[in-house]
């Protein structure tokens, strides 16, 4: 076993951590990283997704705070005026009516993602900053640790999908190392623009822990976006998924487990925090650690006013620390791993 835990779920976490010190495998970083989990469309969800941005443009992203913008919001912010000008003026016509625009604009305002005000009968708006163009691409990564002939089977029409909508710019299987060259015949099962990473974590996360042993295509269009609804389409919802993975990011797993139970520790796995559960002695599930697990026990109210040492702490303290985390990647410099 090249990685913790029979987990896939932590193979996914260690791979996040990964990605967020060593990508691209084998070559040299040129972009900023945002490293997220568990995204997608309606159709597909991938369980890694990394967004190489423009460094100076993801700084200017800060501008709009450190929260997701969703599409309405977008629509405002992307287009809102250096100068003050009647929303239905300064907007494209957002297909829907104006009304749901007035509603994104109170509340864009009430973000600080753009300034509002009241002339007469009429609601103006002007930008707090220019949006940035900050995604240069975006990058799928699917997490199959126990990558047999039968797993890559059940997952060759997936990377199809992937392969044919060409939403990310490329697209990867990362598998636990084995030692083994990867099989001919799996690579048979697998799309050939779909690159293979081998992870390896016997040692924890280390930059060299991935090997690549096919390199995917690049999936990304010759023609320039924007010229057919298509390209729009696309470019939308490119946006959008970036904004996800910048507002969420991939320690967002407190939000959906229980840091708040008194079993719910972080134990370092080389350069990575994994969840741990005392109680059961083993890296749990983000599914398990939910309020119907059988073992769960609220945190003593007197841990939450003492203060508290980053390992094995109450809930606040370890949400805390893992959006610091977060915060700390997302601005730091591209070389800097
Ligand atoms: S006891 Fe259950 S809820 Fe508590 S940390 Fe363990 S898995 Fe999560």
């Amino acid at each position: 076993m090249s990685y913790p835990a029979d987990s896939e779920f932590v193979f996914e976490l260690l791979t996040c951590r990964w990605a967020e010190r060593a990508w691209p495998p084998e070559s040299e970083r040129e972009s900023a990283l945002v490293v997220a989990r568990q995204l997608g469309t309606k159709k597909r969800r991938w369980d890694t997704v990394v967004v190489e941005a423009d460094p100076e443009a993801l700084a200017a992203r800060a501008a709009f705070g450190d929260d997701e913008l969703d599409s309405d919001l977008l629509h405002i912010v992307r287009h809102a005026p250096a100068d003050w000008a009647w929303y239905r003026d300064a907007l494209p016509h957002p297909g829907y009516p104006w009304r749901y625009v007035l509603a994104a604009i109170h509340r864009a305002a009430a973000r600080g993602v753009v300034e509002k005000r009241r002339t007469g009968r009429r609601i103006e708006i002007r930008r707090v900053a220019p949006y940035p163009d900050w995604v240069r691409r975006i990058v799928a990564v699917e997490n199959k640790p126990d990558l047999d002939a039968s797993a890559a089977r059940a997952l060759s029409g997936q990377l199809e999908h992937d392969v044919e909508t060409a939403l990310a710019d490329e697209v990867w299987l990362a598998t636990a190392a084995t030692g083994n060259t990867v099989e001919p015949a799996l690579l048979e099962n697998i799309p050939v623009d779909v690159g293979i990473l081998a992870l390896d974590f016997s040692d924890g996360v280390v930059s060299d822990a991935g090997d690549v042993a096919w390199y995917p295509s690049s999936l990304s269009s010759d023609a320039k976006e924007g010229e057919s609804e298509a390209d729009t389409d696309r470019t939308e919802t490119r946006l959008r998924l970036a904004e996800r993975a910048y507002g969420r990011g991939w320690r967002s797993y407190h939000e959906t487990m229980r840091p708040d139970c008194r079993h719910f520790e972080l134990r370092r796995e080389g350069d990575a925090l994994l969840p741990w559960c005392a109680a059961k002695e083993c890296h749990q599930t983000a599914a398990e650690c939910s309020g119907s697990c059988d073992c769960f026990q609220p945190e003593p109210p007197q841990w939450r006013t003492n203060g508290w040492p980053i390992e094995g702490g109450p809930g606040k303290g370890i949400k805390r620390l893992l959006a610091q985390r977060r915060e700390h990647v997302r601005k730091r410099s591209p070389p800097d791993t």
